[in-house]
């Protein structure tokens, strides 16, 4: 939607250019998350906050949505967060987020503080952003006017809870509310709900959709920039290894960010003022120059899979091949020509 139309009390105001780093050597040393954590070694989630973090730099505030990235990060007046911070309900990162960024353009527009421009950050993960708090990122998402950027991080389960099963579990992980049995082996039958598909499609204000992964991390900081640049509502869904959830050592979670996208399984994408523009290796197997490797090698490396028989790593495949092959927009929409 265009400014022009709407009233000048309804205005964006002006974001900040954060132009994309050209490369690892151009990524400023400073950290806004930084030591005074205690997530498990190896968490990509906590990752994601600091490449955020130094994405968006200083004039930043950052709201965070109960779950790991609230639990652990701010235990007894102790926290990681270099910029102002607040802790929101599980299902409030939507309306926190939004709240947040009418109230600085309010105070603003009051002459209250300096009208410049501030990144508003609303961070949830998946219990919190495509489960219980989706219906309030969906209202944030018909808001225009606000600049603001909802970042789910994505480690499949209520891990803060101690691993429950969420929308976003992928099908046949073992977690403490799907555990395999001797009569029944798979016990979640759900496929993973496409989050980022369902921002963009169904949100025509939506200015900016993104999917990242720790392991790109340069191009994980990039669209951040891009979303923060573009200004609001703006959504970014991120997939984030955990070892405690997914039950693997610590020193494989970046090499299984990279498996998870390199089977074709988490596809990387922006979606632009409608305009889909797939990235890195995801382009690659979209174009026929990367073959995707067997879902097998990503599977297996994971304790939550150990019960898998060949039959289900075959189905999980087929899946992912459907994915690939009979979309409509393959790897991102799942609709079929009739
Ligand atoms: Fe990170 Fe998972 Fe540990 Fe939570 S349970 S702090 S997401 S590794
Ligand atoms: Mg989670």
């Amino acid at each position: 939607m265009s400014d022009v139309k709407l009233s000048p009390f309804m205005k964006t105001e002006p974001t900040q250019d954060l132009e994309s780093f050209k490369g690892v050597k151009k990524v400023p040393f400073e950290e806004y998350y930084t030591s005074g954590h205690r997530t498990c070694q190896g968490c990509e989630s906590a990752q994601i906050m600091r490449l955020v973090a130094k994405a968006a730099g200083p004039r930043s505030v950052v709201l965070t949505a109960t779950g790991c990235m609230y639990v652990a990060n701010t235990s007894y007046y102790s926290t990681p967060w270099g910029v102002p911070w607040m802790h929101t309900q599980l299902g409030s990162a939507g309306s926190a987020g939004l709240g947040t960024a009418a109230a600085y353009k309010c105070l603003q527009r009051k002459g209250k503080i300096k009208n410049e421009p501030i990144n508003v950050i609303s961070i949830c993960g998946d219990g919190g952003g495509a489960d219980m708090g989706l219906n309030a990122i969906s209202a944030t998402m018909c808001h225009p006017n606000y600049n603001l950027l909802i970042l789910l991080y994505d480690n499949e389960t209520y891990a803060n809870t101690d691993i429950q099963i969420s929308g976003t579990s992928p099908y046949g992980a073992h977690t403490s509310f799907s555990t395999p049995g001797k009569v029944k082996r798979i016990m979640n039958a759900r496929w993973k709900k496409n989050v980022a598909p369902l921002m963009a499609t169904g949100h025509p204000t939506v200015k900016y959709v993104g999917t990242i992964s720790t392991s790109y991390a340069l191009q994980a900081m990039n669209c951040v920039r891009k979303a923060l640049t573009i200004g609001g509502p703006t959504f970014i869904h991120c997939l984030n290894p955990c070892p405690k959830g997914w039950d693997f050592d610590p020193i494989m979670a970046h090499e299984l960010g990279e498996l998870a996208v390199n089977t074709g399984i988490w596809p990387l994408y922006e979606i632009e003022n409608g305009v889909l523009k797939l990235y890195g290796k995801t382009e690659q197997i979209a174009n026929g120059k990367f073959k995707r490797l067997p879902v097998r090698d990503y599977l297996l490396k994971q304790g939550r899979f150990a019960h898998f028989t060949d039959d289900d790593i075959e189905y999980f495949q087929s899946k992912i091949d459907e994915m690939w092959n009979d979309w409509l927009v393959p790897g991102v929409i799942p609709l079929r020509k009739g």
